[in-house]
């Protein structure tokens, strides 16, 4: 359990992306230990790996996009990183051909069937986790973000406050490590349908559709279907901010409370978590013990 893992085989997965409109083709290939999940835009050649990691995101704005030196770029990598997350995948490279990852039915639903139905493998190299030391905390206005130590577990509890009614006020708090998520992966992107126009014109949501997103007008959720469950919007940002996460490299241990937040608050807040080694360390697990002993500063480095 404890062991890093890879996906048994390669698998592919084809889609529009949201904000781009543009198809991509996926291939979600397995990787050695230890190298971590990495994207690799294979319609470009010479400097085409893009590393999902907290300091390599240039915009979160509306989805998390990564950039590498050579200004090569991937977007909203979010809802693939949680599956990854989720399913305790350490290693993966994941080529694409085009700028931004399929976004399918706005969950990670997809991505989780697909990559278990493939199979996931067990190396014999244990995982390697971040632990929090202190209490650490980010406010922009009435938003919010903080971390805590905790023993074994990520605990995340987030709240969404929208003037919306139908939307309105929802709060969860989920075990990452212990709970079902299946309602966390099926949980949609959302957006409000006087939103829509406003974005398109601005040259994002190009391939938004209600196949992909959840569109809500006053106090109707246009889907034909509704809601998949009675916290969809706050399950979809608890997935969210799972996938954002994964930007620190490893799997996290400690607590997260998180008001009115969104991708742009947890990468400034993990930028801020990451940038002074006092907050956290970062040790290799081996069998159900915790080690004692902290990665050296080689291990430092490929989170910081
Ligand atoms: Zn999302």
């Amino acid at each position: 359990m404890l062991n890093q893992k890879t996906i048994k085989s390669s698998l592919c997965i084809s889609g529009v992306g949201l904000h781009s409109g543009k198809k991509a083709n996926i291939r979600i290939c397995p990787a050695a230990p230890n190298s971590g999940i990495q994207f690799k835009r294979i319609d470009l050649s010479g400097n085409n790996i893009v590393i999902p990691n907290i300091f390599n995101v240039s915009s979160a704005n509306l989805c998390t996009t990564i950039l590498n030196d050579n200004g090569i770029s991937v977007s909203t990598i979010e809802h693939l990183m949680a599956a990854l997350f989720c399913l305790g995948i350490d290693n993966a490279l994941i080529e694409i051909d085009n700028v931004e990852v399929p976004i399918l039915d706005g969950s990670s639903k997809i991505f989780i069937e697909k990559i278990l139905s493939t199979g996931i493998i067990e190396t014999n190299i244990p995982i390697k986790v971040i632990f929090i030391n202190k209490f650490i905390e980010l406010k922009d206005g009435e938003k919010f973000i903080s971390i805590e130590p905790s023993k074994t577990n990520l605990l995340i509890d987030f709240e969404i406050k929208y003037q919306n009614s139908l939307i309105g006020n929802q709060r969860n708090i989920i075990d990452v490590y212990n709970c079902d998520l299946s309602e966390i992966y099926n949980s949609r992107t959302f957006c409000l349908y006087e939103d829509v126009k406003k974005l398109q014109s601005l040259g994002f949501a190009l391939g938004g559709s209600l196949d992909n997103a959840i569109v809500v007008k006053d106090n109707l959720v246009l889907n034909e279907n509704g809601l998949r469950n009675e916290k969809e919007f706050v399950n979809h940002k608890i997935l969210d901010c799972i996938g954002d996460i994964y930007l620190s490299g490893f799997k996290i241990i400690g607590k997260i409370i998180c008001s009115q937040g969104g991708h742009k608050l947890t990468n400034d807040f993990l930028r801020k978590v990451f940038s002074d080694k006092e907050n956290y360390s970062i040790q290799e697990i081996r069998g159900t013990t915790i080690s004692k002993n902290i990665v050296n500063r080689v291990a430092l480095k490929s989170i910081a």
